[in-house]
């Protein structure tokens, strides 16, 4: 199994560490032909979403990586990534790669609390969760399933080949959100 992990702007590496101690080989995307290396999975890191948006449309890496998830490439984005992949974002007038049925707000939790940490459930699990300006769902279709809810809010969802979560968990010991995305691989590939 091998993951690629978009590595333009954000929180890149403490994925890759993540990874590394799970024993799971990565490697970093950071242009066009990175992102044309066979992968099992790709990470979409926490940052900043219209940074990491701009780089993907100057390097030419758009189109190739919305093709990769759409045919079904299991992806995981985390908080700008969460954002990259939502359908539609309900306080700016274009999203970004368009592709997971969730309207989200950016920087929803707002300004005071903009960053704290909290322990809730991901898939029956009970976790810490670093929010850090991050995105709330504020719509879902049918199709996508709820993962963890925080505040009424649901904050970690799958659908399909898509896993996002509002927070961070590559900024914590817990690996429950890593063993889960790595089953979908599993499942996916029969490994
Ligand atoms: N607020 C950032 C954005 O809009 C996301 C924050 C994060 O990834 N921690 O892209």
């Amino acid at each position: 199994m091998k993951i690629g992990i978009l590595a333009l702007q954000g929180a890149f590496i403490e994925h890759k560490h993540k990874l590394d101690s799970l024993d799971i080989p990565s490697f970093y995307i950071r242009n066009k032909n990175d992102l044309e290396k066979r992968k099992d999975g790709l990470i979409l890191p926490g940052g900043e979403s219209t940074a990491m948006y701009k780089l993907l449309v100057e390097l030419d890496m758009l189109d190739m990586l919305k093709t990769q998830i759409k045919e079904g490439l299991p992806t995981f984005g985390t908080c700008a990534g969460m954002i990259l992949l939502a359908k539609e974002i309900s306080n700016q007038d274009h999203a970004f790669l368009k592709l997971m049925d969730i309207t989200v707000t950016r920087n929803g939790y707002g300004r005071q609390s903009s960053s704290f940490i909290t322990h809730n459930e991901f898939n029956h699990i009970k976790i810490p969760m670093t929010f850090i300006r991050a995105p709330f769902i504020k719509t879902l279709s049918d199709d996508v399933q709820i993962l963890s809810l925080y505040d009424e809010k649901a904050v970690a969802v799958r659908q399909k080949n898509m896993l996002a979560t509002s927070f961070h968990p590559e900024l914590n010991h817990d690996l429950a959100v890593y063993h889960y995305f790595i089953d979908m691989i599993k499942i996916k590939y029969n490994m």
